[in-house]
């Protein structure tokens, strides 16, 4: 059985600044430190946290954000304090995009002088971070989410209100079901339920199979299917053929990345959307999917956090393509995160912390199948008090 709450590892300010011998940190005359002051530099801190899958999560490609056999997932929490406000983030390093826990330490541990000593120019901040961990996105999202959470605290309001947005607009999200047994495919449906729109895992030998039974105990509901880059670049334009049938909402990254005039090839006998996802990383992939792809899924963890995924929005609707916003298996910070701007999309699919027996957080609402940021200020999450 999971545990029921999460391993905390905990960092302090003295992993990143080591003292020299006999240094105790507080001042020599016994006075207890002073409070910090506004123009004080960033204090950045993180840690480390185990939560579990309520049913083991399973995709058809390698590298998948859940390890292992699919039921332990490992984020890491990033807390920017500066001025008596803490903003959180959450990192959720997936190794297909070549980024693991420890790349992402690494990278926290390299990017306190990067951040300056004003956390409302956020920015100017991510592209210092860009500039130099590009490649590492899942920790520049973290922090770009901590300081769009200390934002919003320290004004107290809620991020989608600063970034002038209406939640009551957001579409409902679809609920993942990722590859299973047959026999764990009805539970997964059951608990389901109450959600109109289902995304299925595919990208196997067995994906007829597997709509057919998800069909039958769903007729009612929408079907979004997820390959995964998962079928042959030359069997795209068949396997849409044979799931046609189910009346399917959109197919997510048929295949393989990069593969782009097997799906443009695809795409003009479709009766289905097709959207990018392992396609569409960051705001430079956009440009070239339009005409290929009808729409992007935008991960914050993916691009580097808030600010570039409304670039990425803004592109998109530039080049006429659809936006979706998703998320990896992450706890409700993260998706709380997404959950700001999720009134910018035509498809939600907000689910990730849905799929954790014990998540971390609490204050994430859901709402008639809308995920619904709270009112409270900044991303609206609060850590669940330790039992
Ligand atoms: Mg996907």
């Amino acid at each position: 059985m999971p545990a029921t709450s999460p391993r905390f590892r905990h960092y302090s300010e003295s992993d990143l600044c080591p003292r020299t011998a006999g240094d105790t940190g507080n001042p020599p005359n016994g006075h207890a430190p002073r409070p910090p002051l506004p123009w004080d530099p960033m204090k950045l801190t993180w840690q480390r946290i185990t939560a579990h899958t309520k049913y083991p999560f399973r995709i058809a490609r390698a590298g998948s954000s859940v390890g292992g056999d699919g039921s332990t997932v490992e984020r890491i929490i990033v807390s920017i304090a500066h001025g008596g406000t803490v903003g959180l983030g959450e990192a959720a390093p997936t190794p297909y995009y070549r980024q693991s826990l420890d790349s992402v330490e690494q990278t926290l541990a390299q990017a306190a002088p990067h951040l300056g000593d004003d956390p409302a120019d956020v920015d100017a901040i991510i592209d210092r971070l860009l500039e130099h961990f590009d490649d590492q996105r899942a920790t520049v999202a973290a922090i770009d989410m901590a300081l769009h959470d200390w934002l919003g605290k320290s004004r107290q309001q809620p991020v989608w209100s600063i970034l002038g947005l209406d939640p009551t607009q957001t579409p409902p999200t679809s609920m993942t079901i990722g590859l299973d047994s047959l026999e764990l495919l009805e539970r997964k449906v059951a608990d389901a339920a109450d959600f109109a729109i289902l995304k299925i895992k595919v990208g196997t030998g067995r994906d007829v199979e597997t709509l057919t039974a998800l069909r039958s105990l769903a007729p009612h509901q929408r079907i979004r299917v997820d390959a995964n880059c998962g079928w042959p670049p030359e069997s795209i334009g068949e396997r849409m053929r044979e799931i046609a049938r189910f009346g399917l909402e959109l197919v997510e990254q048929p295949t393989s990345t990069g593969a782009l005039e097997a799906v443009r090839a695809a795409r003009a006998h479709a009766r289905v959307p097709l959207v990018a996802d392992e396609d569409s990383v960051r705001p430079a992939d956009v440009p070239a999917l339009a005409g290929v792809y009808d729409g992007v899924n935008i991960k914050l963890s993916k691009c580097g956090g808030l600010r570039e995924a409304l670039r990425m929005i803004d592109l998109a609707r530039e080049h006429n393509l659809k936006i979706m916003l998703g998320c990896m298996v992450e706890t409700s910070l993260g998706v709380a995160a997404a959950a700001q701007i999720a009134s910018l999309a035509d498809y939600v699919d907000l689910d990730g912390h849905l799929l954790l027996a014990d998540d971390p957080f609490t204050g994430l609402g859901l709402r008639d199948g809308v995920v619904t940021p709270g009112d409270g200020p900044g991303l609206g999450v609060t850590p669940c008090p330790q039992p």
